[in-house]
């Protein structure tokens, strides 16, 4: 392992927030006092990029779609936006001593005391991550949630901000480039077909994803959900089991509608103020991280309650003459899809399905939806494929917009119309975020009709 006192040459690959992040701390003379060369290195070269480039204090070419036969450096430090097979990514891997992801990287320059809680998983990282800060911060700890989330965890160490804890949301992109990071406490929330173009296969996303309990030291919480398919590959000694029905101990799990960790009640389930029995899991995930460091059940039940759920997570946007209207477009692969149903009655649910596929197969989610639904409505670019699981769609659809105003006169009072698209949004958006505020303009308009 490079040792950051002793490394000389840096190279940063992808000029994004990740990147930009490792080199600003990288140029601190007292992390890496014998560093001699930086440099950041893009695929892409545009004009955006140019003008960063110029902001920044260190070598940076743009346009690179392999790195140099020849080349070396101490440490390489891999944006998440690289897959393993990428040509660049391959050319790092040669030329530098070790290759590393920003989380790695943020784990070697933070200080030694600081205490760390990662979660990981195909779907609920954001919302188990949220949770977990709201519980510590609500108990009067201080923590911050960081990562994939939104800010690098390199920029809030870089800046100083002490927090007792950081709360980590770890994509398996980070993850997979890891080689000692060791969280004190680590959730995997669930591993489900996602990201197989990245990964290359499941098995690899499975095994990037167990990396979370890799490293981890003696005393360290590991968290993992009976229900899921790699639930027997957990080999972590800190193992707590977390389950929907009562299981042996240690675990948390739910028990005649109480949420329980081991002897110590939390709270009943009716008091969530998220629906859905994936929530369930996120609550008990986050009730386990917050155990571990130090909450007592009363603490978690009162944060529990208190919390509100980020945006396009199942989020309501209005009724309009007795239809509700659900925001669910977070839900970018079919398992979440499967997961988000379960918050609804059989037969009332018009879901709205498509946009960019991600290569997963939709017929587990087809048979799981089977009988639950009143209609669906594919869309967008991987309408056809969708159709091929879902041969009884009331119809394709070339837009969202189109698909929601077929559904809107299909739907009858007491109904829901749901966004839960499985897809990601890029054929028509730029952003889930940008999908569900446009699915929520378009419900707002037939409000006003
Ligand atoms: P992530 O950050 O992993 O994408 P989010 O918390 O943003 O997860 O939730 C994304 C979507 O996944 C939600 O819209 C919801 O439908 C679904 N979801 C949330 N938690 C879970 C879970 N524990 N299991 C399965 N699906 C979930």
């Amino acid at each position: 392992m490079i040792m950051l006192e002793s490394c000389t040459s840096l190279l940063v690959l992808g000029l994004g927030r990740s990147g930009r992040a490792v080199a600003a701390s990288a140029l601190d003379r007292r992390r890496f006092p014998a560093l001699e060369r930086i440099m950041i290195v893009d695929e892409k070269d545009t004009p955006e990029l140019r003008a960063l480039a110029k902001t920044l204090d260190v070598e940076v070419r743009l346009g690179v779609t392999s790195i140099a036969e020849g080349a070396h450096f101490d440490l390489g430090v891999l944006s998440p936006g690289l897959p393993p097979a990428n040509p660049l990514t391959r050319s790092a891997q040669r030329c530098c001593d070790e290759l590393i992801s920003e989380l790695e990287f943020a784990w070697r320059i933070a200080p030694a005391t600081q205490q760390w809680i990662a979660i990981t998983g195909s779907n609920g990282k954001t919302t188990t991550t949220m949770l977990t800060a709201h519980l510590l911060n609500a108990a009067g700890r201080s923590a911050a949630a960081v990562g994939n989330i939104g800010e690098p965890v390199t920029d809030i160490i870089c800046a100083g901000t002490a927090v007792d804890f950081l709360v980590v949301e770890a994509s398996s992109f980070q993850l997979e480039y890891t080689t000692s990071f060791a969280p004190q406490a680590a959730a995997l929330l669930n591993i489900t077909a996602d990201h197989l173009d990245w990964h290359g296969s499941l098995e690899n996303y499975a095994r990037a994803k167990l990396k979370i309990f890799a490293h981890q030291r003696p005393g360290a919480l590991a968290l993992a959900w009976a229900g899921d398919p790699f639930y027997g590959r957990v080999a972590a000694p800190g193992l707590v089991t977390v389950s929907l029905s009562e299981h042996e101990a240690p675990a948390l799990y739910v028990k005649e509608g109480v949420l329980w960790d081991g002897e110590e009640r939390i709270c009943r389930v009716d008091e969530l103020p998220i629906a859905g029995e994936h929530n369930i899991l996120n609550a008990l995930f986050a009730t386990g991280l917050a155990r571990s460091a130090g909450l007592t059940p009363a603490q978690i039940a009162a944060g529990l309650t208190s919390f509100t759920a980020p945006p396009h997570r199942l989020e309501f946007v209005a009724e309009v003459k007795g239809v509700r209207y659900i925001d669910d477009s977070k839900a970018t692969n079919p398992d979440s899809v499967r997961a988000a149903l379960t918050a609804f009655p059989p037969g009332v649910v018009h879901l709205l399905l498509g946009g960019r596929g991600k290569q997963t197969p939709y017929e587990d989610l087809a048979r799981a939806a089977r009988g639950k639904l009143r209609a669906v409505y594919l869309f967008g670019e991987e309408a056809p494929v969708l159709a091929t699981a879902f041969p009884e769609a009331a119809g394709s659809y070339p837009d969202l917009g189109t698909a929601v105003r077929a559904a809107a006169g299909a739907a009858r009072p007491g109904e829901v119309v749901l966004l839960s698209p499985a897809c990601t949004s890029f054929d028509e958006f730029d952003s889930y975020a940008q999908r569900g505020d446009f699915f929520a303009e378009l419900v707002r308009g037939l409000e006003e009709r």
